[in-house]
């Protein structure tokens, strides 16, 4: 590699696109490194060559489409933001489904929709393509958001500095925008599609994908490998570890008395929980990846009177699924300290950790190669939020997540997608189903 030219011609981090075409025709033209070896398009390695001199920018096309599409993403954006669709709202996550279908359908694809009445229904989209025998992508999302009914009334989307702000933005309405820009490209460019592709859109993810785990899995153990179009990393890294997710219900149960009559009857349920709040914050491992989090505690009626229930909900993340068996049987385990007190424990792990696998490195890798035939350099990282794509990595599916545009604040008043970034991660997306 000629390091002083990389040296001198970084590529900008906020590039735009046509920043970074004239980035990779500048390093074919004065560079002439060869492309980097595959160990270095792992972790951290940067700067990066992607192409070879002699080869053109094949893929260019890609982003020329994606270019004259962006004004119908910003718009499609637009209206998934508009439109709210908590996890727990049946209706109004059947419409979205029902108007995502009809859109897909438009665009070639053979669309399903799974009724379910636990939860909104799911939705399944497939293309065919050239090569049917292959195996297909899949490519996972989800319709719901963690924001209430009302709430793009009082924050509807706004631009402003080309960042486009409101609820779901970047989780994940921003993903959906790049699936329909997708399915426009295979509807006017079928021939070009080498292998199926499966679009699985749930509409649980937000709340742990309770009903639609069985149908992610069934899709995933048939499919070639999984693109989870979920927020990506800042500045566009991919996810390629998160952590596993688990819930617990703690409660204790005590015995009522009245706090001035009767105080040494009474057996406090408040008292208890707050030894087991300590004892849960004990096995917090941060050298091991393992976090511990009571974030919910309640309990009592009455300031005189000695509680007799309580109880705290704990969210745990663990970077390997031994790990949680080992958390679960500890805080299954737990035992009064009070006595007359008793205890109750639910709950287990929800989400497996999405760990970095060889299948998934070698994902990564490829991945990464294509992303430089359209001058995208891809790097990776973890995160501590878990998502479908730990149930895929987890059944030994090769799975990229963090397909999404750029942006910021899932699940925070600040969520955003940079606009700039709608154009390269369709083409990236699209770019990945048509050649992987
Ligand atoms: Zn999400
Ligand atoms: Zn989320």
């Amino acid at each position: 590699m000629n390091t002083k030219w990389h040296q001198q011609n970084r590529m900008p981090r906020q590039a735009t696109v046509e920043q970074r075409l004239a980035w990779h025709r500048a390093h074919q033209e004065h560079c002439g490194c060869r492309p980097a070896p595959k160990g270095l398009l792992g972790l951290g390695a940067r700067p990066r060559a992607g192409t070879s001199r002699v080869q053109p920018l094949p893929a260019q096309g890609l982003l020329s489409f994606f270019q004259l599409l962006e004004p119908r993403m910003v718009q499609w954006l637009t209206k998934l933001i508009n439109t709210d669709t908590p996890s727990d709202q049946k209706q109004p996550l059947d419409r979205l489904a029902t108007w995502f279908a009809g859109q897909l359908r438009s665009c070639g694809a053979q669309t399903e929709i799974l009724q379910n009445q636990e939860a909104g229904n799911h939705l399944l989209a497939r293309w065919t393509g050239a090569g049917a025998r292959r195996k297909p992508i899949l490519i996972l999302g989800h319709l719901d958001t963690v924001w209430g009914l009302g709430e793009s009334q009082r924050r509807p989307a706004r631009i402003e500095n080309r960042k486009l702000f409101g609820p779901g933005a970047f989780d994940m309405r921003g993903g959906l925008t790049l699936v329909l820009a997708l399915a426009k490209y295979l509807a006017t460019h079928p021939s070009e599609l080498g292998r199926p592709v499966t679009i699985l859109l749930d509409s649980d993810e937000e709340v742990g994908s309770l009903t639609s785990r069985p149908l992610i899995e069934a899709e995933a153990q048939r499919s070639e490998a999984v693109l989870v179009v979920e927020p990506c990393l800042p500045g566009g890294a991919l996810k390629t570890f998160r952590k596993g997710v688990g819930r617990f219900t703690i409660s204790a149960q005590g015995v009522a008395a009245h706090a001035g009559v009767d105080y040494s009857k009474g057996v406090s349920a408040i008292q208890e929980l707050a030894h087991q709040v300590l004892a849960v914050y004990k096995l917090n491992d941060p050298a091991k990846g393992t976090t511990v989090n009571v974030g919910v505690i309640r309990g009592g009626s009455r300031s005189n009177v000695v509680a007799s229930q309580a109880e705290m909900e704990v969210d745990v993340r663990i970077a390997a699924a031994a790990e949680g068996e080992r958390l679960t049987a500890l805080l299954r385990g737990l035992k009064p300290k009070n006595r007359g007190a008793s205890l109750q424990i639910s709950g287990g792990i929800n989400r497996p950790p999405m760990e970095r696998t060889a299948k998934i490195v070698d994902l990564f890798h490829r991945a990464s190669a294509l992303a430089a035939q359209i001058g995208i350099e891809l790097a990776q990282g973890e995160t501590g939020g878990g998502s479908d794509g730990c149930f895929t990595a987890a059944l030994g599916i090769p799975t990229l997540d963090g397909l999404g545009p750029d942006g910021a604040g899932p699940h925070a008043l600040h969520e955003h997608v940079l606009i700039e970034s709608l154009v390269p991660r369709a083409a990236l997306l699209t770019q990945l189903v048509l050649k992987l």
